[in-house]
This record gives structure tokens, C-alpha cells and sequence, in this order.
């Protein structure tokens, strides 16, 4: 509707346009980003700092300090998909690091809409609008002078037309932020359309939530790969209708090597929904005392899966490739719920972050996907079993167990299939 009034955190936003699009569900989503761009600014400008002064010593440059303070490190910030300017506005005012921000949008009424916002908000003079296509925009910015310290994608649906774009605009070390609305093409309604959109086939399974997350990791880490760069997840989310990423982005070629050792394929069993992973394979590391990195020869893939489930002897439906790496830090994700409590903040959706924070941070890292009680259960006619009793089982085999943040049927576990079968069916 026309002038309608919106309060959210310390922002304050007209909908000027009738068609500029706003989604108050996505509170949570922004929240959160805040968050972490506070704790990820810190770390940048430090590492910037040090490797500007580094550079100044190595020079012979007499006064460190005065080379730095010429040569202040700025975070820099693209929101190519401004729509309203609502996260901008909210970025300038609640993340303290950032220097400058630009709003883009392809819409004139968004564009119109922003500047309004901008005015009223008094943000004007760190957020510059940019009427262009996203795409345009991050291709003009690709030159390593012009990139982003970060750059937030927040589309509708599905993200991948400007991943080759946002991949080269991102600095050495920098951030990227993204979104995907398209859940039902990640979690296996149209496994054909996840194919062409992400590259990976996505499957209809419990996990399909993690397995999201990971399809479009992959899909990042592809477009990366590309430009010899590559990713590394910071935290990865799971929420209502969407998913949220967050992924440093590293130039350095001899770790594109690497990803195929990152990533598997997935067979999962059409009677049982059980999940085999199957590895691309990766490069033996060759360390020598000159080159720490060196890589030789291709490994084998180990196991290959056979053409029938080791549960119950059904075939397979193949799908992937995805992540298999971690898709959090730890370390970080304990900052982000350390700045959580910092008396600066005042979220909305505080307590929800609390929440999946804690259950991310809990999350077995090395585990990719997970089993679900209900789908165990269901495949033996059972009623129920007690969540509890299944993970004290778990545990007292000597197996570790978690939840995933992504839903609250959820074991993550490193016991293997036949172990938790043969509880199942024991109970
Ligand atoms: N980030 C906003 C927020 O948090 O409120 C919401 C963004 S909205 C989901 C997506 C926006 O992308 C729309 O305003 C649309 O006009 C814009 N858009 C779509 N395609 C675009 C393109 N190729 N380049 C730039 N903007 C585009």
C-alpha cells in the first residue's frame, strides 16, 4: 500500500512505490546479518591492517603508524538487491565498521523508494543509490581496486545468475552474503531445475534442508573455482522458507585443487531414504619443506556405492554433487553469539537467533546431512521411539551424536547406517 510506515530495529522506512517489495519475515534474516557483519568487519579491517603494514615494513617504510593512517582500511558494502534500502539502512546504523555502503536496484521505484528511505533514516551520506543491473554493477567492480569488502545478495528465488559476478567483486578475504527463497527447487520438487540452476540434483529427503545449503555451496564454490578463488563458510542457514549463507571468498589457485575433495555425490536408498556419500576423489597432498602445498596425483575415490542399499537392498536415486566440508566456524559462530549479547543491539528476533546459534554451534562439523526420527520409525511401523534413547545408544557405543540446527527431528551422528538400523529395529 501507498506511504505505508515500517519499524524495524532503529529504521524507519516509507513504502513510497506501490511494487517495492518488503518482507517483514525476513526480520530474522537481516538480524542476523547485522551480527555478523560486525564481527566479520573487525576481522577484516585487522587483517588489512596487518598485511598493510607488513607490506609498509617490507618497503622500509620508516613510520609504520603513519603509513597506516594513510592508508586507513575501508569495509566496503554491496546490497545489489536493495528493493525498499531497509538493510542498508539497518547495516549503516547497527554494523560499526563499515565505511561505506551502495544500494542497488533495477527498478526506478526502488531506486525512488531508496532515496526517500535514505533521506528520512539520515544515512545519505554513507549509502549511495545505483540504478543498474546487479550483474553490470559487480562486473564494473571486479578489478581487485574496485571489489567489495562484502557483498549481500538477497533475491528472489534462486541466486545463481549473479554468482559469476559477485565471485569476482568480492576483496581477497572478503564476504559474501547470500540468499535463496527457492526452496522447493532445492529440496527435490524439481530436481531437474536444481540441475540447471545450481548444478546439482537435489533429492525429496528429510535432510533436504542441510542438503540445500549444501547444493548451493558447491554452486558457489564452482563459480569461485573459475577465477581461482574459492570459499570458505562462515555460518549456513536454514530457516522457514529460505536459506542464508555466508562464505569468505580467497584468491589462491592451488587451492581450487582442493574441492574436489570437498565434495560427494549422494545416493540415497528409495526404500529406506538412507544417504550414502560418494567423494569426488582429491589431490594427495606432496608436502615438501619449500612448497608446505604441493599436490600430486589424483586420488581414488575410495568405496564406490553399489547399485543397491546395505539397509535394505533397494536401488538408488543419485543426487548432488554437494558441499562436504564444514559450512560453519565454530570460532566464529561463538563471536557472532558473543556480539548477540553486546548491549548494542536491540534485535527483534533475538531469541531465535540465540536459538539456532546454539544448535549451529553444537552441530558435528564433520558430519554432512542427517538422519530423522520420523522417517526411521515410519520405516519400521514403529510409533515413535524417544529421540533421547536413540542418541544415549549413539553415545554409549562411542559414537558422537548432535542435532542440526535445520530441524528437530534431526540426528547428525558418525555411527554408521547399520548401527542405527539395527537400534531401530531392536526397539
Ligand atoms: N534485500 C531486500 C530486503 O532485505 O528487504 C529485498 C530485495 S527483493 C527480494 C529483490 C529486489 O531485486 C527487487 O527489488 C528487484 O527489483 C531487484 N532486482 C531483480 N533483478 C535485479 C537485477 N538484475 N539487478 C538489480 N536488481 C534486481
Amino acid at each position: 500500500s501507498t506511504n505505508k510506515t515500517i519499524k524495524e530495529g532503529p529504521a524507519v522506512i516509507s513504502l513510497v512505490a506501490e511494487k517495492v517489495f518488503y518482507n517483514p519475515v525476513q526480520e530474522f534474516n537481516r538480524d542476523l546479518s547485522i551480527l555478523v557483519l560486525n564481527v566479520f568487519s573487525k576481522d577484516y579491517k585487522a587483517e588489512k591492517n596487518a598485511q598493510a603494514q607488513k607490506k609498509a615494513q617490507n618497503k622500509s617504510i620508516d613510520s609504520t603508524i603513519e603509513f597506516a593512517e594513510k592508508n586507513e582500511v575501508e569495509f566496503t558494502l554491496l546490497e545489489a538487491l536493495s528493493a525498499t534500502g531497509l538493510r542498508s539502512i539497518r547495516y549503516a546504523k547497527e554494523v560499526a565498521d563499515i565505511t561505506k555502503i551502495v544500494a542497488n536496484d533495477i527498478s526506478m521505484q526502488a531506486v525512488q523508494t531508496m532515496k526517500v528511505n535514505f533521506e528520512q533514516n539520515q544515512v545519505s551520506h554513507m549509502v549511495e543509490v545505483s540504478h543498474d543491473d546487479a550483474c553490470m554493477l559487480m562486473y564494473k567492480h571486479k578489478h581487485p581496486s574496485e571489489r567489495f569488502s562484502a557483498i549481500d545478495l538477497d533475491p528472489y528465488g534462486c541466486p545463481s545468475i549473479f554468482l559469476d559476478a559477485a565471485v569476482q567483486s568480492v576483496q581477497d578475504g572478503g564476504l559474501l552474503l547470500v540468499t535463496a527463497t527457492d526452496m522447493a527447487v532445492l529440496a527435490g520438487n524439481s530436481p531437474e531445475t536444481c540441475y540447471s540452476k545450481y548444478g546439482a540434483i537435489s533429492l525429496k529427503t528429510k535432510c533436504c534442508h542441510e542438503m540445500a545449503l549444501r547444493i548451493l555451496l558447491q554452486c558457489i564454490e564452482k563459480h569461485a573455482n573459475r577465477y581461482s578463488r574459492y570459499i570458505v563458510p562462515l555460518l549456513s542457514i536454514s530457516a522457514d522458507f529460505y536459506i542464508r549463507i555466508f562464505v569468505k571468498i580467497y584468491t589462491g589457485a592451488i587451492h581450487c585443487k582442493k574441492t574436489t575433495s570437498k565434495l560427494a555425490m549422494v545416493y540415497q536408498c528409495v526404500g529406506c531414504d538412507n544417504m550414502t556419500l560418494q567423494p569426488l576423489g582429491g589431490f594427495k597432498s606432496n608436502p615438501t619443506e619449500k612448497n608446505p602445498n604441493q599436490m600430486k596425483g589424483f586420488l581414488p575415490t575410495g568405496p564406490v556405492v553399489g547399485e543397491h542399499c546395505v539397509n535394505c537392498n533397494q536401488k538408488h536415486h543419485l543426487g548432488g554433487p554437494i558441499w562436504t566440508a564444514p559450512i560453519h566456524e565454530p570460532v566464529f559462530v561463538s563471536r557472532v553469539l558473543a556480539e548477540l549479547s553486546s548491549e548494542r543491539h536491540c534485535l527483534g528476533t533475538r531469541d531465535r537467533i540465540e536459538g539456532v546459534l546454539s544448535m549451529v554451534r553444537e552441530e558435528l562439523h564433520d558430519v554432512p546431512l542427517y538422519y530423522s526420527m520420523d522417517r526411521l520409525v515410519g520405516r519400521v511401523h514403529l510409533e515413535t521411539m524417544p529421540m533421547l534413547l536413540m542418541r544415549s545408544a549413539i553415545l554409549n557405543a562411542g559414537y558422537k551424536v548432535s542435532y542440526s540446527h535445520a530441524s528437530k527431528m534431526s540426528i547428525k551422528t558418525t555411527a554408521p547406517a547399520q548401527f542405527i538400523w539395527d537400534i531401530v529395529r531392536t526397539w
